[in-house]
């Protein structure tokens, strides 16, 4: 395993440690809180009951997100384990893939 295959390319732990702090703020706002409300999960579109969603930075900040609202989106727990364990261009196909069942609906 490269150092690469950790998702961290040069981005320093600090900034990483900030933007975490950042984005605990971010949920405790009453933005993030309409967002859950709304009770659906970002990337597979499914209606999700609020307390069943969790945040998640669309750009990792390991690659160089942040936390802004633009960045952050609320996810079911299945869809938030595959991008984890995914490695973004499967996490890409993966998309796709939804978007593809979306469509022949
Ligand atoms: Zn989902």
């Amino acid at each position: 395993m490269t150092e690469s295959d950790f998702g961290f390319d040069g981005v320093d732990e600090a900034v990483i440690r900030r933007e975490r702090a950042k984005a605990r703020e971010l949920r405790k706002s009453s933005w993030w809180r309409n967002k859950l409300d709304q009770g659906r999960c970002h990337y597979c579109g499914q209606a999700i009951p609020p307390k069943q969603l969790t945040m998640d930075h669309v750009v990792p900040l390991s690659r160089g997100g942040t936390s802004t609202k633009a960045n952050l989106v609320t996810t079911c727990k299945d869809c938030n384990n595959r991008k984890k364990t995914m490695l973004p261009l499967e996490w890409e196909e993966y998309m796709a893939h939804l978007d593809q069942q979306r469509a022949e609906r």
